[in-house]
């Protein structure tokens, strides 16, 4: 087995900002040389979140309000009672996604359906540098 990483880094604005990583996370396989295994895509952090979703500005909008009814940007946070950093509706949003996914590889190439694309999630209230860590696992 072979493990081969490579880490994206990119720039985020505030409040449920959404990156494709897709077409990255493809071209680290591909270099990885890699054919059967699983690719892991993580993000260290507490405020941001990887999954996937149908890329597209209807879906990714359902998306942003679905976030804000579960949990307002408005609402009162203990945590923001604690920190005064305003970012409490972050931290619980982020913890529902989770900070990574993991997909199949078969055959070299990612097991994902057409319109299904994996995403990074800001969630903070402001800008941040985000660190995505790929790691690729299997057989060449
Ligand atoms: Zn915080």
């Amino acid at each position: 087995m072979t493990i081969h990483r490579h880490d994206l880094h990119l720039d985020t604005v505030a409040d449920t900002d959404i990156h494709d990583l897709t077409g990255d996370v493809s071209r680290v396989v591909a270099d990885s040389g890699i054919r059967e295994g699983q690719v892991l895509v993580f993000t260290p952090g507490s405020t941001a979140a990887i999954t996937t979703i149908e890329f597209e500005s209807g879906a990714l909008d359902d998306f942003k309000r679905l976030f804000e009814q579960l949990a307002p940007s408005g609402g009162e946070y203990a945590h923001n009672l604690r920190w005064h950093d305003g970012n409490g509706y972050s931290h619980v949003r982020a913890a529902l996604l989770g900070p990574s996914l993991t997909v199949p590889i078969v055959a070299g190439q990612l097991v994902l359906g057409t319109w299904q694309q994996i995403i990074l999630c800001e969630f903070d209230n402001r800008p941040r540098q985000r660190r995505v860590v790929v790691q690729v696992m299997g057989d060449g």
